[in-house]
C-alpha cells in the first residue's frame, strides 16, 4: 500500500477525535458545533514532518498493511483509517482499517504457528529474540521519531521509551531460559509428582496509544518467551510504531503467524478476540471502562485475563521531604509525556507546612518548562493526543475551578494552538472535584492540602484505583508506614520514574489484574501443569 500523506485536515481529525471519545465517555463532549474553539493551526513546526515520514519510508519501517501470518495485508474491503501528528494536525498516513474477518484470520494464523512455536526450547526462543531487540536498539532513531511524529511525545522521551520498550524484549529472551517447573516431594512413596509451566497458547494483545511502543513489547515478549503466539491490536491513533516493531520481529526471524498485527474497527476486533475459543488470555492496557468489557467478554471462553488499567496516583509531599527532591520527582511523576500516562501523578497531597513553598518551587520549576513540537530543541512537553484530551482537561478544570480550586499557573489552551496545553498547577483541590476523582491524563498539577499522615492515606486510598503512588519524606520509619499502607501496585519513596522492566508493574482494586515485567509477568503467559507418576514399584 502506498503511503500518502494527505493534507492537513483539522475538521476530520477533530469530528474523529470526538467520535472516538463519544464511544467512550459521551459526558464529556459538547455538541459538535462546539468543538472547534482550538486557535487555527498555522504555525510552522520546527522539523519538517513530512521529510522525516519519507525517510522511514525509504528505511523500510514506515509500514501502513496489517501483519497476518507473516504477509502484510490491507484491510479486506480496502478501508483505511489516517493517523495524523498531534503536534500539527497533518495526516501522517493511511493504514488499514481491519475489522473481524481479518482477526479471525489473524487468530487462525497464531493458531497455526503457536503448534511448532510452542514446541521450539527456550534458548531457540531465547536467541530470537534476542535478536529483535538488537534491531529494535539499532533501529532506536526511527522508532522514536515515528513515536514522536504520531504520539507527540519530545523525542528524547520517545528515545528513552525505545530503551525501555526494548528492555522487556531483552529481558524476557534471558528469563525464556529460567521458566522452571518443580518437583514436589509425594506423600506416597510409590508416586512422583512434578509441576510443569506450559504456554497459555493464542494471546489477543490490545494496547492503547500512550505508549506506542513500550505496551506492545512488555505483553509480547514474555508471550513469546514463554511460547505462545500473539495476536495484537494497536491503538488506531498510534499504530505506525507498533507496525514497525513488527517488521523488526520478521526481520529478528520470528516465525510467520507468531505475532500478528491488526487494527482498525476496535470493537470489531476486541469481539473477534474475545469470541474464538482458539484464544486463550486477553492481555490488555488501556481504560478502566474497556477494560471491564473485555474483562465480562472472557467469561463466555473462560480466557485467562490480564488488565492494566487506569489510575488516579497520589503523589504525598511530607513536611520532612526535601523540597527540591520532592519537586523534581513531582516534575516526573506529572509532566511527563504531557500527563498522559496512567501513573501520572493525579492528585498532589502536600502538607500543610510545606505547602506554600512547595508550590512556589513546583511553580518556578514548571514555569521553565518548554512547550512545543516534539521535535524542537529543548522541549520537554509535546501536545496532547487530540482535541478529545483537552475537553477533558478543560472540563475537570473548570468543575474543579468553580468548586473553589485556584489556578496558580497556566490554566489554558498553549498561544501554540490546536492540542498544545500550558503546563499547569491548580492550589486548594479536595477530594470532592471531578478532578481528585477522575485521571486528568494532561499537564495539571491539582494541589490538596493535608495535616497529618494518617489524613494523607484516608485520601490516598479514597479512590477506585490503585496503579502508581509517590512518598516524599527523609524519614525512613514514615516511608515504610505510608508505603505498607498505600493500597497501590507501585509505590515511588523520593522517586517519581519508577518504571523498569525488571520490577513488577501492575495495579490493585480497579486498576489492573495481574503484572507485566519481571517474573512475575512471565506467570501470566504460563499455564501451570501436575504431573502425577504412580505405581513406581519395581517393574
Ligand atoms: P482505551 O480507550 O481503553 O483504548 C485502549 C485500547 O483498547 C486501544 O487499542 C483501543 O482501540 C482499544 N479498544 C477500545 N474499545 C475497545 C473495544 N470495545 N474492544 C476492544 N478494544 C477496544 O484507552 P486509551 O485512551 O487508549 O488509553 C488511556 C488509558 O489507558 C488511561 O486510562 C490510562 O491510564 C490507561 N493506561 C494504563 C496503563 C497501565 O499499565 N495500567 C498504561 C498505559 C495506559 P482504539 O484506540 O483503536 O480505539
Amino acid at each position: 500500500m502506498a503511503v500518502s500523506f494527505a493534507a492537513v485536515n483539522l475538521r476530520t481529525m477533530a469530528l474523529r477525535s470526538s467520535s472516538k471519545l463519544l464511544r467512550r465517555s459521551s459526558h464529556l463532549l459538547p455538541p459538535i458545533h462546539m468543538q472547534h474553539s482550538a486557535p487555527p493551526l498555522t504555525r510552522k513546526i520546527s522539523m519538517d514532518a513530512r521529510s522525516i515520514a519519507s525517510q522511514l519510508n525509504r528505511s523500510g519501517l514506515l509500514k501502513t498493511q496489517g501483519l497476518i501470518g507473516g504477509k502484510w495485508s490491507d484491510s479486506y474491503d480496502g478501508k483505511t483509517i489516517q493517523v495524523y501528528n498531534p503536534a500539527t494536525g497533518e495526516s501522517i498516513a493511511d493504514v488499514a482499517c481491519m475489522g473481524g474477518k481479518e482477526t479471525n484470520d489473524a487468530i487462525a494464523s497464531a493458531y497455526d504457528a503457536y503448534r511448532s512455536w510452542s514446541k521450539t526450547t527456550a534458548a531457540e526462543r531465547s536467541k530470537l529474540l534476542r535478536k529483535w531487540y538488537d534491531l529494535l536498539m539499532a533501529h532506536k532513531e526511527e522508532l522514536a521519531q515515528l513515536m514522536t511524529l504520531e504520539q507527540g511525545k519530545p523525542l528524547k522521551e520517545a528515545m528513552g521509551e525505545v530503551n525501555y520498550g526494548a528492555g522487556f524484549i531483552e529481558f524476557s529472551a534471558e528469563e525464556a531460559k529460567r521458566i522452571y517447573g518443580d518437583i514436589i516431594p509425594a506423600p506416597m512413596s510409590d508416586r512422583r509428582l512434578f509441576v510443569l509451566k506450559q504456554p497459555v497458547g493464542v494471546v489477543g494483545a490490545i494496547t492503547p496509544w500512550n505508549f506506542p511502543l513500550a505496551m506492545i513489547t512488555r505483553k509480547v515478549g514474555p508471550a513469546l518467551a514463554c511460547g505462545c503466539t500473539v495476536v495484537i491490536k494497536p491503538s488506531e491513533l498510534t499504530p505506525l510504531t507498533a507496525l514497525a516493531a513488527a517488521e523488526l520481529a520478521i526481520q529478528a526471524g520470528i516465525p510467520a503467524g507468531a505475532v500478528n498485527v491488526v487494527m482498525g474497527n476496535a470493537p470489531e476486533i476486541g469481539d473477534a478476540l474475545l469470541a474464538s475459543p482458539q484464544v486463550r488470555k486477553i492481555t490488555f492496557t488501556g481504560s478502566t471502562a474497556v477494560g471491564k468489557k473485555l474483562m465480562a467478554g472472557s467469561a463466555e471462553t473462560v480466557k485467562k485475563v490480564s488488565l492494566e488499567l487506569g489510575g488516579n496516583a497520589p503523589c504525598i509531599i511530607f513536611d520532612d521531604a526535601d523540597i527540591d527532591i520532592a519537586v523534581k520527582g513531582t516534575l516526573a511523576a506529572k509532566y511527563r509525556n504531557s500527563g498522559q500516562t496512567c501513573v501520572c501523578a493525579n492528585r498532589i497531597l502536600v502538607q500543610e507546612g510545606i505547602y506554600d513553598k512547595f508550590a512556589k518551587a513546583l511553580i518556578d520549576a514548571v514555569r521553565n518548562m518548554k512547550v512545543g513540537d516534539g521535535f524542537g530543541e529543548d522541549v520537554v512537553q509535546g501536545p496532547l493526543i487530540n482535541e478529545a484530551a483537552v475537553k477533558k482537561v478543560e472540563t475537570l478544570l473548570q468543575d474543579a475551578t468553580s468548586k473553589g480550586a485556584k489556578v496558580m499557573l497556566g490554566g489554558k489552551r498553549h498561544s501554540l494552538g490546536f492540542t498544545f496545553y500550558e503546563p499547569t498547577v491548580v492550589g486548594d483541590v479536595n477530594s470532592d472535584m471531578r478532578i481528585s476523582r477522575e485521571e486528568v491524563f494532561g499537564p495539571v498539577a491539582p494541589l490538596l492540602r493535608f495535616k497529618t499522615e494518617e489524613d494523607a492515606i484516608r485520601i490516598a486510598n479514597d479512590t477506585n484505583a490503585g496503579l502508581g503512588s509517590y512518598v516524599f519524606t527523609n524519614s525512613i520509619q514514615r516511608s515504610w508506614r505510608v508505603a505498607e499502607a498505600l493500597e497501590y501496585g507501585l509505590v515511588g519513596i523520593n522517586e517519581g520514574v519508577i518504571s523498569t522492566e525488571v520490577a513488577p508493574f501492575g495495579g490493585f482494586k480497579q486498576s489492573g489484574l495481574g503484572r507485566e515485567g519481571s517474573k512475575y509477568g512471565m506467570d501470566e503467559y504460563l499455564e501451570i501443569k501436575y504431573v502425577c507418576l504412580g505405581n513406581m514399584k519395581k517393574e
